[in-house]
């Protein structure tokens, strides 16, 4: 199969064109719905019955990762595959790309799958815009966790493999305290961070296609709760312009280094340097869609997922322009649960009557806490409007973070 991949071609054998995703969670599902939009057929490789991609998808293989028969699926179903988390088997992307186009590529995957080697691509490539790391050291050894320097200390102790949300992190402020963390992480390779004074947080989105061509989004200003993203801001002034550009900059830079292909997000962090706007300090990388780009469904022309598709089926990257100032509020199982922790409907009546208000909801039947079950996207004429929008419906839910806005 070659690119491009035309939307709604139908191959000699009578195949229509069909895209692969890895992965059946909510990002996968909003792929789906942009692929399909376009007229693809789709197929989702997850081992749950009821992943919310896997439910709406033409195709749901229900097998392992590393399955040999579900990758063999995949790819003689799809022209071309990607992925929607980071903790794919690098292997199963490399034994799919020997087959189809994927994108992003097994070695971008591992990077952001592994803190030490996302750091060292950090060092190498975001220096280039004046961005560096969080100070930190790699603890993989008992003699590594005693050369510690005290200056990390009061830090962040960061598992280097699969840790999302907040998970797989602790805070330490005493050598002690490091080493009762590690020995409760069960010694695996970690990272530990100095504990930084946040200012505030951001995150940019852009889209590198087979060519190089970069497209992409002005930064997202978000305020996270309890490790996980709360509220994401995006509209012009949502931060300094200088610091806008210099994150965009060391974006483009972190993709080019590795010649990324696919949708990436990189995680900033702005710190108090002294400075009137702060330093930008890189915290990690997503390579698939974000969180934090969920606004662009509603507040732009083109969404970070119709990105996702463009790039992996080789089709001209648009650069995305944006009609409306926009408000994410995350909706976390939280919201299902009352006071006295008993499960209640939302009051979605309450919600859905204010104005600009755009409701997306995963498909997934049981709330938890700190579970993602959806978002909503709050866009209307100007900043001040969507800001008295997004108080009111963060009230109505008892959600948390507008108050950290700049
Ligand atoms: P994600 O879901 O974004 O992948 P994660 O579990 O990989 O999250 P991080 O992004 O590293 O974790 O950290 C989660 C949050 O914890 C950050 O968004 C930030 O609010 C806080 N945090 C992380 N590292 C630091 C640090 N060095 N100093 C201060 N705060 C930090
Ligand atoms: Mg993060």
């Amino acid at each position: 199969m070659s690119l491009p991949i035309f939307p709604g071609s139908v191959d000699a054998a009578g195949q229509p064109a069909t895209l692969g995703v890895m992965g059946g969670g909510q990002l996968g599902r909003m792929f789906v719905h942009a692929a399909q939009r376009l007229g693809y057929f789709t197929a989702v490789l997850d081992p749950d019955p009821t992943s919310p991609a896997g439910r709406v998808s033409h195709h749901h293989i229900q097998t392992g990762y590393s399955d040999a028969a579900g990758l063999a699926q995949l790819a003689s179903l799809c022209a071309a595959v990607t992925t929607e988390f980071e903790n794919v088997p690098a292997d199963a992307l490399q034994t799919l790309a020997a087959i189809r186009p994927v994108a992003p590529g097994a070695a971008a995957v591992a990077i952001a799958q592994n803190r030490i080697e996302e750091k060292a691509h950090f060092t190498a490539s975001a220096g280039v815009a004046g961005v560096t790391c969080a100070p930190y050291a790699v603890i993989e050894t008992p003699a590594q966790l005693a050369a510690v320097p005290a200056d990390l200390l009061p830090g962040i102790l960061k598992t280097a493999r699969m840790g999302y949300d907040g998970k797989g992190q602790v805070r330490v402020r005493s050598t002690a305290e490091l080493a009762a963390a590690w020995a409760d992480l069960k010694q695996v390779p970690c990272v530990l961070e100095k504990l930084l004074p946040l200012k505030a947080e951001c995150s940019v989105i852009v889209a590198r296609g087979w060519d190089g061509t970069i497209t992409g989004f002005t930064p997202q200003y978000n305020v996270h709760v309890d490790g996980i993203l709360a509220v994401t801001a995006a509209y012009e002034g949502n931060m300094p312009p200088a610091l806008a550009q210099r994150a965009r900059a060391a974006t483009e830079s972190i993709a080019n280094h590795i010649a990324y292909v696919g949708v990436l997000c990189v995680e900033f962090f702005v710190i108090d340097d002294g400075s009137a706007d702060g330093a930008l300090v890189v915290n990690e990388m997503a390579p698939r869609p974000h969180n934090s780009g969920h606004y662009t469904m509603d507040a732009c022309d083109v969404s970070q997922f119709d990105l996702q598709v463009h790039a992996m089926a080789g089709l001209p990257l648009p650069q995305p322009r944006q009609h409306s100032p926009a408000i994410m509020l995350n909706l976390l199982g939280d919201v299902w649960f009352n006071a006295a922790g008993q499960l209640h409907a939302p009051d979605w009546q309450a919600v859905l009557a204010l104005p600009g208000t755009h409701l997306h909801l995963y498909g997934k039947l049981e709330a938890r806490p700190g579970r993602k079950m959806g978002h909503l996207t709050v866009t209307g004429a100007d900043v001040a409007g969507v800001t008295a929008v997004a108080r009111q419906a963060a009230q109505l839910l008892g959600l948390p973070g507008l108050d950290a806005l700049r």
